[in-house]
């Protein structure tokens, strides 16, 4: 097990957001604590604005709910499309479960949106090595795994003439492995140190892989898509977790003579249980999973998702419930499309005249309505579609 990375002093110390652990033990995750630490920038409603204008579409849930809330360069990035410069985009996922909770779709679900938008092509690592290495699976389960969240990933609706997904395993060699060194030679073991609080008593395959996160971001690494186009910039959508790898991918791209990857990123999905945590596969009471049935979403949310309702209807239909602390509210931000509907639930339900059960009911619809288009999505994919994805081949079409 990795060390947390603890912050400076005792009053930080309370919340620890790492690639492996994500807790606070004094309510609430802060975000704004988080874009001080790392050093991001905050997705204001400007940024949006300009996303809106250069893609004619209307911004993304997640973006004007601001479940992506932080950047770095996306200026830069859009600077350059509103010039004619194309980008690509660049997410992953480490296969460390058969099936995806919905905090596991949210990168994917945002991925698909930019990719419609700005007609780009995408590249998806499966890091079925990190999680070989991390989660102690063997090799070939770990294998195993990333072809079945291949699945999940592809259900997701993405454009297989503009998307390339690999696994570490099958793909890594080539140009990938030789930028894979040249990162690695500019990066000190006191540094990933520093940056991912590695103690002496972790394995050496843990301290040598942040390299292969990080290749991805140049585009030299996959020649058989972007020959002669090594200054190609990159844009990555992730949750804010996934920041330390990429500051160090951007403190050394310069002296490689690469563009820094641009950043876009995600709040955490949150637990049933409240915001001091994410929805987590360590926790199955935590979490909605894709494979979950109408009847067990329900059972999650009547029984686990935190409420901030009242604890009895005269004190509910007096005081109101609190939407600071409550789950299904948070979670309607998430997912119900209406900002109408969403407000008025916010109204009624804040001022006590709807009750917790009927908020519930409703996000039980919704959920359930996602999951269950989602396992449609995924019957449909086939291992011929997988093999199709995966295939080391150039994308023709991929900026049009
Ligand atoms: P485990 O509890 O076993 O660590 P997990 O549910 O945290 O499992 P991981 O495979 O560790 O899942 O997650 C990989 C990455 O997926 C995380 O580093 C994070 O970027 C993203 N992710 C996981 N859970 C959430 C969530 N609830 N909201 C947003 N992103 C998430
Ligand atoms: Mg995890």
């Amino acid at each position: 097990m990795a060390a947390t990375v603890k912050e400076g002093d005792n009053t930080e110390a309370e919340q620890i957001v790492n690639p492996w652990e994500v807790a606070s033990s004094r309510g609430k995750i802060d975000y704004d604590k988080l874009i001080d630490k790392f050093g991001c920038q905050r997705l204001d409603k400007s940024l949006i604005d300009r996303v809106e204008r250069l893609t004619g579409r209307p911004p993304h849930v997640f973006l004007r709910r601001s479940v992506f809330f932080a950047h770095r360069d996306l200026n830069d990035i859009l600077d350059a499309y509103e010039k004619g410069d194309k980008f690509y985009l660049y997410t992953g996922r480490g296969p460390s479960s058969e099936a995806l909770h919905l905090g596991h779709l949210i990168p994917f679900m945002f991925t698909k949106y930019l990719q419609d938008a700005f007609k780009v092509p995408l590249v998806i690592q499966l890091t079925d090595d990190e999680k070989c290495m991390w989660k102690n699976l063997t090799v070939e389960e770990s294998q195993r795994l990333a072809r079945e969240n291949a699945k999940d990933i592809i259900a997701c609706g993405f454009d297989i003439s503009k998307t390339f997904i690999f696994s570490d395993f099958d793909y890594v060699g080539g140009a990938f492995y030789k930028n894979m060194v040249k990162v690695s030679k500019c990066v000190t073991y006191n540094k990933v140190v520093g940056i991912f609080g590695f103690t002496g008593e972790d394995h050496i395959g843990k301290i040598s892989f942040p390299p292969v996160q990080a290749v991805p971001s140049f585009p030299s690494s996959f020649p058989h898509l972007f020959p002669g186009k090594d200054s190609l910039r990159c844009l990555i959508p992730c949750a804010i977790d996934q920041d330390p790898y990429f500051r160090m991918t951007r403190d050394v791209a310069p002296r490689l003579g690469y563009q820094k990857p641009a950043l876009i990123e995600s709040t955490f999905f949150p637990a049933l249980q409240g915001e001091t945590g994410k929805m987590s596969a360590s926790d199955p009471n935590s979490a909605i999973y894709v494979t979950d049935s109408g009847k067990d979403i329900k059972n999650k949310i009547n029984k686990y998702a935190f409420s901030g309702g009242q604890d009895s209807i005269e004190n509910h239909r007096k005081y109101g419930a609190n939407l600071e602390v409550d789950i299904p509210v948070k979670y309607l931000g998430f997912f119900l499309d209406d900002d109408a509907e969403l407000e008025h639930i916010r109204t009624e339900y804040g001022a006590g005249r709807m009750l917790t059960g009927e908020v519930k009911k409703r996000l039980t619809e919704v959920l359930t309505d996602i999951v269950e288009r989602h396992r449609r999505a995924r019957a449909a994919v086939t291992d011929e579609m997988v093999d199709a994805f995966m295939a080391v081949r150039p994308l023709p079409n991929m900026f049009s």
